[in-house]
């Protein structure tokens, strides 16, 4: 199929793209790697009259370390920040997560921006970013904010960007050191999305008890799903099987994932307990070693 017809811009600047939104707004989208938005566009489930494409705006990708955080462009391209000495020194999670998107030909187009601000539930992405405690900066005609990861996505592919905004930069905040990290999923085939995700931190204590965790799960309710009830479980306590095995049971319960043609609601906490169980003791390992 072919898409409908539209009007296409190409800004040079982040200011032009911007002045663009607003002018058009509800009638544009914007065009990062195109990978979702282009499909959906020939499929004519997405009809924008205009398309504003950010490609070329080179002030949009980079990755850096900025007051000790790591700031990353949104149009930077999946595959560079897989690739970045940065993102595996400072957020190595996020690699892991990286790994997992689709394939390397998608991940050469994909953007970091583009899978966040298009907010599939089941995406890589978004679950790191929650578990990672991110900030997304956002900018529009009204000026640029700041808003947490935990707090962007407001159902499938709906977040909480206007029409006339962009995402600009990906922030996540130093890691402490020593804590180990795991991204761990089921997909059907290499490179499907997945039928369930999860994203594990772990920190351990000087007596070896666990005194931080973060677990997010994607493809286990409408948004990422940041399981608090497992989390707290694990805090304080000593890492053991018995104890993965209690946190998977929490966070399957904790979650709300639907029944579609991948796999029935009860399959995915099925797969959701398990995932949770192995990625703490993968992540557990790794802080054992210094993370
Ligand atoms: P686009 O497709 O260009 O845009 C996506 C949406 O976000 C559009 O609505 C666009 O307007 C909006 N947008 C983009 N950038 C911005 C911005 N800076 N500010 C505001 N709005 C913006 N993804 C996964 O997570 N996991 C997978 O396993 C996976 N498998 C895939 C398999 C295939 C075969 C394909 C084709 C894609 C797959 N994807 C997967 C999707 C891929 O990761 C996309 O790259 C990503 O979802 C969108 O990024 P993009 O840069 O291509 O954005």
């Amino acid at each position: 199929m072919k898409p409908a017809p539209f009007t296409y811009f190409a800004p040079r600047s982040l200011d032009e793209a911007l002045s663009l939104l607003g002018q058009y707004g509800p009638d544009a989208k914007p065009l990062a790697g195109g990978q979702s938005l282009v499909p959906l566009m020939n499929f004519r489930l997405a009809k924008p009259r205009y398309l504003i494409d950010l490609n070329r705006i080179p002030e949009l990708a980079y990755i850096r370390r900025d007051d000790g955080r790591l700031a990353i462009g949104a149009m930077t391209r999946q595959f560079e920040a897989e690739r970045s000495d940065e993102v595996a020194r400072h957020a190595p999670l996020l690699r892991e997560a990286l790994r997992l998107v689709g394939h390397p030909t998608i991940r050469h187009r994909g953007t970091v921006g583009g899978s966040i601000a298009h907010a599939d539930p089941a995406a890589e992405l978004p679950a790191a970013a929650v578990a990672l405690g991110a900030e997304f900066v956002v900018r529009g005609p009204r000026g640029t904010r700041t808003v947490p990861a935990g707090e962007f996505f407001l159902g499938p592919f709906s977040t909480v960007l206007a029409p006339d905004e962009l995402l600009v930069e990906v922030r996540i905040p130093a890691v402490p050191p020593g804590t180990g990290h795991a991204f761990l999923e089921l997909s059907r085939r290499h490179g499907d999305f997945a039928i369930v995700g999860v994203a594990a931190l772990v920190g351990l204590g000087p007596d070896g008890r666990i005194e931080r965790a973060a677990l997010t799960l994607g493809g286990a309710g409408p948004t990422p799903v940041r399981a608090r009830q497992a989390e707290a479980a694990l805090l304080g306590a000593p890492p053991t099987e018995d104890l993965f095995r209690e946190a998977g049971e929490l966070a399957a319960r904790e979650i709300s994932p639907t029944s579609d043609i991948h796999a029935s609601a009860d399959y995915r906490r099925r797969v959701a307990a398990v995932l949770v169980r192995r990625a703490l003791a993968v992540a557990t390992e790794l802080a054992k070693k210094g993370g």
